[in-house]
């Protein structure tokens, strides 16, 4: 692989540090080998050998990660619709989806369920280089009670595509140990309802604190984590209690509940979807009428959770962006909207922003030593912008900015012209 010079770029490093202008970023194999102004290229190299990549004062940044991702949801309109397509066509969209995921500047990703294997076997064909997607986490169907959200069909019809129903601490053990021996590298459970299901509402909670610790114990003890859906008050402080690794959502917490997760914010992640409940009242009505979304209170959910979202984000909770793509309404390939959600709703700065989604990214995907900063002896997984993100957060939605994209070192996209160093003219 050639080595690549980025020259001449606005260096946002995913620390946190401010920015610097005029920076050099050189990548050799596939890692980042040196940073500075005005870089020299190494001599052992023959001309061809270096891409060198002209940057004028664009941006270099780390790339991002999804943290709540569902590569098998499939731009559905309904809940029903994930469980009635067939395997085939859904590890067909789940691909496509993979390359849109890093394509969007997302080059890594933690998945919060998925269809059957589709995950698993999609993680594995990227990593073996057969697929293009981005470094995955992967796991596999919603681990849920009977009567959940996801449990959606009539009770005399037996389709669970998107669910596998585990009632009482035995089956959640069963259910979440064939999970890992499958290959799943995490396991979602649903410990709250989600509010449009009129059955199982955001405010309700479905799984006991016994059948959470089972999923838990069973998890840890192979040295893997457990990612839930948990909306109301009681299930956040179950998950918390629980140990829970990874907490979905989290937004009708109560001042306990408040203080739960700040107290443990070295331990666990909270992914609030955000974008979830965003899309759905920009959109939703289109589908389901105003009533229907009206009913489901998400205007006012939504509100409550940006207050809470604010606070924890204060208090240093990691929170990460991730929200439920996969929807008609909210399709793939929006992901950096969370990020957008974060600085003008819930008052984060650009640059914490990016932090949650490059740094905190590179914590919940357990590399913090090898990916999510720009630092000499990382891993290249690096985005080149066309604009600058500090000034407006809503350039790297844009596909056509998204200039230079590199895993590994490998370019997914680049869309500069790449020169090679001209040798001295002999006399
Ligand atoms: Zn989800």
């Amino acid at each position: 692989m050639k080595a690549k010079l980025l020259r001449n770029g606005l260096l946002i490093d995913g620390t946190g540090q401010e920015e610097k202008l005029g920076m050099d970023v050189l990548i050799e194999g596939n890692r980042i080998t040196a940073i500075g102004p005005h870089l020299d290229i190494p001599s052992q190299y023959q001309p061809h050998e270096v891409d060198i990549i002209e940057l004028n004062g664009k941006t270099i940044m780390p790339g991002m990660t999804e943290a709540h991702t569902h590569l098998t949801w499939q731009d559905s309109l309904y809940i029903q619709d994930i469980d009635f397509k067939p395997i085939e066509e859904t590890m067909v969209g789940a691909i496509k989806n993979a390359e849109t995921m890093i394509k969007s500047g997302f080059t890594s990703c933690v998945s919060a369920a998925a269809r059957g294997r589709v995950d698993i076997a999609i993680r594995d064909a990227i990593n073996r280089g057969q697929l293009i997607g981005p470094r995955m986490l992967a796991n596999g169907a919603e681990v849920s009670a009977t009567g959940s959200f996801v449990d959606v069909q009539p009770s005399h019809v037996s389709v669970h595509g998107l669910a596998i129903l585990a009632d009482g601490e035995d089956a959640v053990r069963r259910t979440v140990r064939s999970l890992f021996k499958e290959g799943a590298d995490l396991v979602k459970l649903n410990v709250s309802g989600e509010s449009l299901t009129a059955h199982a509402r955001g405010e309700m909670t479905l799984y006991t604190y016994k059948e959470v610790r089972a999923a838990v114990e069973e998890a840890h003890a192979r040295g893997k984590r457990v990612y839930t859906h948990a909306r109301s008050s009681d299930s956040v402080k179950i998950c918390v209690e629980a140990e829970v690794d990874i907490i979905g959502h989290a937004d009708f917490i109560d001042d306990e509940a408040f203080e739960m997760l700040v107290h443990n914010k070295d331990r666990l992640f909270v992914v609030p979807a955000l974008n979830w409940l965003v899309s759905t009242l920009e959109h939703g009505a289109k589908y389901f009428g105003q009533e229907a979304i009206d009913a489901t209170g998400y205007k006012e959910g939504l509100e409550i959770a940006l207050r809470n979202m604010n606070r924890l984000y204060k208090a240093g909770v990691r929170i990460l962006p991730g929200g439920d793509y996969g929807f008609k309404w909210c399709p793939h390939g929006e992901y950096a909207r969370d990020l957008e959600h974060f600085v003008k709703l819930v008052g984060m700065t650009p640059m914490d922003a990016i932090v949650s989604a490059t740094k905190y990214g590179s914590q919940i995907m357990e590399m913090e030593d090898e990916l999510g900063t720009i630092e000499v002896g990382k891993l290249a997984d690096i985005l080149v912008v066309d604009g600058n993100p500090l000034d407006d957060i809503t350039v790297l939605q844009d596909h056509s900015k998204l200039k230079v994209i590199l895993k590994d070192g490998e370019y997914i996209v680049n869309l500069l012209d790449v020169a090679h160093q001209v040798e001295n003219a002999v006399v």
